[in-house]
């Protein structure tokens, strides 16, 4: 098939590093991708640190115009007003995130997202031109009770509920019980169920959409398993998060061809 999308490994740091961590952080990898010869035109790679980060990571991804994107790890469904603790859109847009996060497993079980919610992010966050990273994914009583896609692509057309099909967006595919288990999914098992996200993207926004879009994987994903994952013809890239926290660890994983 022909691949016009282009790679993206994002790291995904959850409640990790502060504002000085991550400029210490953010410049050295920077600095050790680059050393390493990195075409970051061949693959983006893209950050996601505590939004108490942001502003940072913003301040020295332009003055040392490092070629990194970054995003936030949600956003709300609202535009402004009495919502305390809550982060909107335009704040993240206002500092320049191309990305966000939306629908992580740890929002949904934690923080009671429902598919609904998720479907308000995702629209609060295209609104403001901002992609949303849509995560998807079964936990292991789903598995045992539906098989691999059922509720991925349940999810995932929940969560395109408000999107038209001019909207860039990218899906996630996260099996619960790979994330930070050590126990990745294979890549076989990775590429079934991103081959189903696919025609779901198909059905609702068009083949041409479903075509342009990237579907990661993210679960236990690390340099020595990232290559595997990554000769899959659906699998566009990965969300990474406990192995995004070591530069050594997540430049071998941005380096996968390598
Ligand atoms: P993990 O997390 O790489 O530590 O399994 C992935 C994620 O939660 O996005």
């Amino acid at each position: 098939a022909v691949n016009a999308r282009v790679p993206l490994i994002a790291g995904n740091w959850k409640m990790n590093l502060d504002h000085l961590q991550a400029i210490a952080f953010v410049q050295k990898l920077a600095w050790s991708l680059k050393d390493a010869g990195h075409d970051f035109t061949s693959t983006e790679v893209a950050v996601f640190p505590p939004f108490t980060d942001l502003r940072s990571v913003q301040t020295l991804v332009a003055a040392d115009k490092l070629p990194l994107a970054y995003g936030g790890q949600d956003v709300s469904t609202q535009e402004s007003g009495a919502y305390t603790g809550e982060i909107s859109a335009a704040f993240l847009a206002a500092l320049e995130c191309q990305y966000v996060l939306i629908g992580h497993s740890e929002r949904r079980t934690l923080h009671n997202e429902t598919d609904e919610v998720v479907a308000a992010k995702v629209t609060a966050a295209l609104k403001h031109n901002l992609v949303p990273i849509i995560c998807v994914g079964e936990t292991a009583a789903d598995l045992e009770l539906h098989g691999p896609s059922a509720v991925p692509v349940a999810q995932l057309k929940a969560a395109l509920a408000g999107v038209d099909n001019a909207a860039d967006i990218v899906v996630a595919y996260e099996p619960v019980w790979a994330i930070g288990s050590g126990q990745a999914a294979t890549p076989d098992q990775a590429e079934q169920v991103a081959a189903q996200l696919r025609v779901t993207l198909a059905e609702v926004l068009g083949q041409d959409v479903a075509d342009k879009t990237r579907i990661l994987y993210g679960g236990s994903v690390k340099g020595v398993n990232i290559a595997g994952f990554m000769k899959e013809p659906n699998v566009d890239g990965a969300l990474v998060g406990g192995a995004s926290l070591d530069i050594t660890e997540f430049s071998s994983i941005v380096r996968f061809q390598k």
